[in-house]
């Protein structure tokens, strides 16, 4: 689960990692008032949408006054900011972060992250802050600075000192920015945070180290010990269709195609998804009921996927274990009923009940077409394409 910027820095805050004097704002006069409590100008004013480069794409201006603070909080909130992560379609603007400016005497990068391959937390820094890391990562590997650490130990003296020198931070900023680090570690880990991003990362002129940035992606999976950081959860910026599935614990992406998918198992759900790309076709959306979906949550993963307007036919395929066939197409029956289907549906079914499910299809009076397997399913989908 992404966080918002302002959110992040909340967060810093609590655990001891310096960040701008600011808060969040929701209105231009919102904006303006606390721009006049920050002291004095420059200010930041900071779209907050969960996507990066939003400097490049006109959502992080500095104001020199309250006349421009106000003129830039009112070009910025309501705008639908394009930037290279939130692909052409943009995000509309409702939230703004107002912050005291900083002068920077460089921009560093620094981040956190589980990484899989060596089952440990990964340090990844450089100096080359403030500009695309991914660029960095592939022209200039060599200027990305990495340190595992093992969350058994812990974070220890010489992972910190090995980043503070690798940045080659100024004698007098070393000290201060290994207590950053360190707090920042216990933050990841307290939050079981996935991803823990600052882009970038000052330093100031006077040999102080800031967050400038702050991108915090908290491992989902842990949410359920976390209800301070479920309360963080913004909706507006999740795909409609993909919160109305969370709601009944269905497996859903959208995705670009307009064949759109019914499957039980995730593992089944990827094949459907290559078998329709052979065919021809593109899959509308990865949708795995699970193994031992309900009625209703067939019901309702039906339900969401005729929601969806790219979807052009349906491809349902269940293998019967534990959800078996018959419940399975009482699930479809009733949605299709509520729902009305307008589009072609392909049904390839095998397994528990088999025979029960069929005939549940066969009297619902439904307009369906059956297929014999997996092959036969996809072409005929790709047909009805
Ligand atoms: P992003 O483009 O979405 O990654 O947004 P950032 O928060 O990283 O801001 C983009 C850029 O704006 C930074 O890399 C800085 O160069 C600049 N910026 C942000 N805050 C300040 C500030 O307080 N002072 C100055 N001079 N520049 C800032
Ligand atoms: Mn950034």
């Amino acid at each position: 689960m992404k966080i918002h910027e302002y959110q992040a820095k909340e967060l810093f805050r609590t655990f001891g990692v310096p960040v701008p004097d600011g808060d969040v704002a929701f209105s231009v006069d919102g904006a303006v008032d606390v721009a006049k409590g920050l002291g004095g100008y420059p200010v930041v004013v900071k779209a907050q949408i969960h996507a990066g480069g939003r400097g490049k794409g006109g959502g992080v201006k500095l104001a020199a006054s309250e006349a421009e603070a106000r003129a830039f909080a009112d070009e910025i909130l309501g705008m639908t900011l394009v930037t290279h992560q939130t692909g052409p379609e943009g995000r509309l603007v409702n939230t703004l972060l107002v912050e005291a400016g900083q002068e920077i005497a460089k921009e560093l990068y620094l981040s956190l992250l589980v990484d899989r391959a060596t089952a440990g937390i990964v340090i990844m820094a450089s100096r080359e802050g403030g500009m695309d890391i991914e660029e960095v990562a592939a022209t200039t590997p060599e200027k990305i600075i990495k340190v595992r650490v093992d969350p058994l130990t812990g974070i220890q003296g010489y992972h910190l000192r090995e980043v503070g020198f690798g940045l080659g931070l100024p004698e007098a900023a070393l000290k201060p920015f290994s207590v950053l680090l360190k707090n920042l570690y216990t933050l990841f880990v307290t939050n079981d945070c996935s991803l823990l991003e600052i882009n970038p990362l000052i330093l100031t002129r006077d040999d102080r180290v800031m967050a400038l940035d702050a991108k915090v992606d908290i491992d989902s999976n842990a949410l359920f010990r976390h209800k301070d950081l479920l309360a963080l959860r913004d909706l507006d910026e999740e795909d409609p269709l993909e919160v109305e599935a969370s709601k009944f614990n269905l497996n859903y992406i959208n995705l670009d195609g307009n064949v759109g998918n019914i499957v039980n198992g995730a593992g089944l759900a990827m094949a459907t998804m290559d078998i329709i790309k052979n065919a021809g076709a593109e899959p509308a959306n990865f949708m795995d009921v699970g193994g031992g979906a309900t009625s209703e949550m067939v019901e309702n993963a039906f339900r969401i996927i005729l929601m969806d307007e790219k979807v052009k036919a349906v491809l349902i395929n269940i293998f019967g274990g534990i959800l078996r066939c018959d419940v399975f197409s009482q699930g479809v029956v009733s949605a299709a009923k509520k729902t009305g289907i307008r589009i072609p549906v392909v049904v390839r079914m095998e397994g528990t009940n088999v025979e029960e499910g069929k005939n549940i299809l066969a009297e619902s009076g439904l307009n369906l077409i059956n297929a014999v397997d997996l092959k036969d399913a996809a072409a005929k989908v790709a047909a009805a394409i």
